[in-house]
């Protein structure tokens, strides 16, 4: 069967020492599984490149932005292998170049370079220019173009082939996913929480995530926005699992029994609360959540105190220190933006105080808390979790 080659190159994965075959191993499984529609296609790692080769009928772009999505990749390319013969390498690529040009209007190029293979009798600038010969007298319409170029070609002369490619297609970076333990994302239908579980997947974290509804107060239509979310991220990640927990209980007993002022923070601690047991019960070791400096009412440094002390589980807030016009670019990037800013309710907007407390004072806090059956509620609330299975 004919196939395409793709050169995939690994960012920080390279640098891992003692530590390097095992993140190129899970790096090679996930991009393999990323592309498993593609039957037979094969990947393997050689002098610290990915070469992934897929049946030549796999759309290339289908291809790339599979490949770039996994965490880990740095940037992928489209490539031909060719013979250690410098007339093989020419003719080869003036092909990969002619192919170009009939899908993409290019008018110029210019050829570089790499000699990885001493033994290769040919320097580097002379390779580039003979293959440049070759490739202008191949492609009639062509021109060179050292300073800006439509396309630079790559000749790459290693030990064990040569390989032409073009412009690198970048990915996002990071790390294998797996590579960093599990974490409960709280998952809102917010711009800011899927970004934090981006984040923290990126890094080669794991991912499952709570959320809570206020239904009948937040409806159907709400949830399904936020399952819409996660299906997204599941572009990044493969499928995630959901624990979605009704908080009207809670929220109810609150609005009866505690401060106007402390409404949300008291909410806040008790979803800490239900998320903590619940990621103890499947594994995680951390809580992540999509809180920012400064934000609103309940993110500033003392609310974030105050919330922080009813779990003893770490609390991951990837945006902490960002501007909230930096979160919203990134969402743009990663494709969550535009679901996120649909105008549906959530569960912290149900019984929104009209002055929420900004600098609350923890021994105030808790004795507000101590006359509500604290446990009782949380144990209530984790038992009548659902789960969904959201896959891409
Ligand atoms: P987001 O854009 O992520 O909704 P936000 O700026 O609206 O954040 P808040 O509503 O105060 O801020 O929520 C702060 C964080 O608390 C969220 O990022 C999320 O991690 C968590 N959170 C808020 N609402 C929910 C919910 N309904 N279910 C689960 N987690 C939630
Ligand atoms: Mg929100």
């Amino acid at each position: 069967m004919k196939k395409n080659l793709y050169i995939v190159r690994c960012g920080e994965v390279a640098l891992k020492g003692m530590n390097r075959p095992y993140f190129e191993r899970i790096l090679l499984e996930r991009v393999k599984k990323a592309i498993e529609e593609y039957d037979e296609t094969e990947a393997s790692w050689k002098d610290g490149l990915m070469f992934v080769r897929v049946p030549a009928n796999a759309p290339e772009d289908d291809v790339i932005s599979k490949c770039v999505r996994v965490f880990g990749v740095a940037t992928v390319s489209p490539a031909v292998q060719a013979p250690k013969d410098i007339n093989d390498i020419g003719r080869l690529a003036s092909d990969f170049m002619q192919k170009i040009i009939d899908e993409e209007d290019v008018k110029t190029f210019k050829v570089r370079a790499k000699r990885a293979d001493k033994t290769f009798p040919i320097e580097s600038p002379e390779i580039a220019r003979q293959v440049g010969g070759m490739v202008l007298k191949g492609c009639k319409t062509l021109e060179v173009d050292v300073h800006r170029p439509d396309v630079e070609l790559s000749v790459d002369v290693r030990r064990e082939a040569a390989y032409i490619y073009r412009d690198k297609v970048k990915g996002f970076g990071g790390l294998p996913l797996g590579t960093n333990g599990k974490g409960m994302i709280l998952m809102s239908g917010g711009i800011d929480s899927p970004v934090a579980a981006f984040m923290m997947a990126k890094r080669g974290m794991s991912i499952e995530a709570v959320h809570f509804h206020s239904y009948p107060y937040t409806s159907q239509r709400a949830q399904e926005k936020v399952e819409e979310l996660v299906k997204v991220l599941a572009g990044y990640m493969g499928s995630i699992r959901m624990h979605v927990i009704n908080l009207l209980p809670i929220q109810e007993e609150i609005v009866k029994n505690c401060p106007e002022d402390e409404t949300t923070l008291l909410v806040r601690r008790f979803m800490m609360r239900i998320a903590e047991k619940i990621a103890e019960k499947n594994g995680c070791m951390m809580l992540i959540t999509g809180e920012d400096l400064g934000q609103v009412a309940s993110q500033t440094a003392e609310a974030l105190v105050v919330t922080d002390s009813v779990v003893t589980m770490p609390v991951m807030r990837p945006l902490i220190a960002m501007d909230k016009v930096d979160i919203m670019d990134k969402a743009r990037e990663i494709g969550t933006y535009d679901i996120s800013i649909q105008p549906y309710e959530d569960c912290c907007t149900v019984f929104l105080p009209k002055h929420p407390v900004t600098k609350p004072k923890l021994h105030r806090i808790e004795k507000s808390e101590s006359v509500l059956k604290v446990d009782e509620l949380v144990k209530a609330a984790v038992e009548s979790e659902e789960i969904v299975t959201i896959n891409l």
